[in-house]
């Protein structure tokens, strides 16, 4: 059984950065007069309250999006990402925060359809009630990584797939590389986002050394860490590896990563990475 729950680290720093490289792919690709497909593997529950015990229990978003909230000086990209997450709240009290559905859900057109897949009983229920009179979105209680296989290529033949694993199972990071270069195969147009956390850095080494052999193209990798990597237990960074980005984004990443860096970093500590893998 699954034990993992996102309301314990939604609006953390890793969320920051995960959701801001969602936001600048849609953001692109929505500019487009042409529908187009967002499929995310591993929805969670569409949206969190930071009032809850689980998010009060280590209060993980105080280091990520709160930081940010309070912060005087934003670069433009993070404005327009926190002006996107405030209209969750829109009473101004900020006690919610969004997850990768409920961005999808405020930035896609009528057009579009969005495919959300989760496996928890207790996050199939408010996402079902997040999306209740949204006919754009099916909502399938099903392993993500076949239901993505199944649905591609999609009709739209443009989209996002978001992969967000939690990794509980340490064979995850070898699923997600056969889940991409099996989509790969079925929709190479597509753009695709994997998020992944460092917690033993060889394992990110190992990650990326097999999508460079891939023979998957045009792929981009953005990082953001808090700490330097440590034996301790913990996540110290996390990043988003992405195939098909616009070509805007990684311009768009190097100007606001040193920014998010200096921010969340923790005693000077924060880095970041903004690399191309493997070229077009
Ligand atoms: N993407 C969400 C966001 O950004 O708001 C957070 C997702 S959370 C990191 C991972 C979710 O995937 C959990 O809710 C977990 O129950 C679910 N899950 C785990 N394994 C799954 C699988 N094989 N297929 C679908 N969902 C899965």
């Amino acid at each position: 059984m699954l034990s993992y729950r996102h309301s314990y680290h939604a609006g953390n720093f890793a969320d920051v950065l995960k959701h801001l490289v969602q936001q600048r792919i849609l953001a692109y690709l929505t500019q487009k007069d042409k529908p187009l497909c967002y499929i995310d593997t591993h929805a969670g529950a569409g949206a969190y309250s930071l009032n809850s015990p689980e998010a009060q229990k280590k209060s993980e978003f105080e280091n990520g999006i709160g930081k940010l909230w309070s912060a005087d000086d934003l670069p433009e990209l993070v404005k327009n990402y926190l002006k996107l997450v405030n209209q969750i709240h829109p009473e101004k009290t900020r006690q919610h925060y969004p997850g990768s559905p409920w961005i999808a859900k405020m930035m896609l057109r009528r057009e579009d359809r969005l495919f959300l897949h989760e496996l928890h009983p207790s996050e199939q229920a408010p996402l079902n009630s997040l999306f209740q009179r949204d006919k754009r979105a099916k909502i399938r209680q099903q392993n993500g990584h076949q239901g993505l296989i199944e649905l591609l290529p999609p009709k739209e033949r443009r989209g996002l797939v978001l992969i967000d694993p939690s990794y509980e199972v340490k064979d995850e990071y070898k699923t997600v590389v056969k889940t991409l270069k099996e989509a790969y195969k079925r929709f190479a147009t597509g753009s695709y986002a994997l998020w992944y956390p460092v917690v033993e850095r060889y394992r990110i080494d190992n990650l990326e050394k097999q999508l460079c052999n891939s023979g998957i193209r045009n792929i981009q990798l953005f990082e953001l860490g808090i700490r330097h990597d440590n034996e301790d237990f913990g996540m110290t960074a996390s990043g988003m590896i992405v195939i098909n980005p616009p070509w805007t984004l990684l311009k768009e990443m190097q100007t606001v990563l040193p920014y998010l860096a200096e921010t969340l970093g923790e005693e000077g500590e924060g880095n970041w990475r903004a690399e191309v893998l493997v070229e077009e």
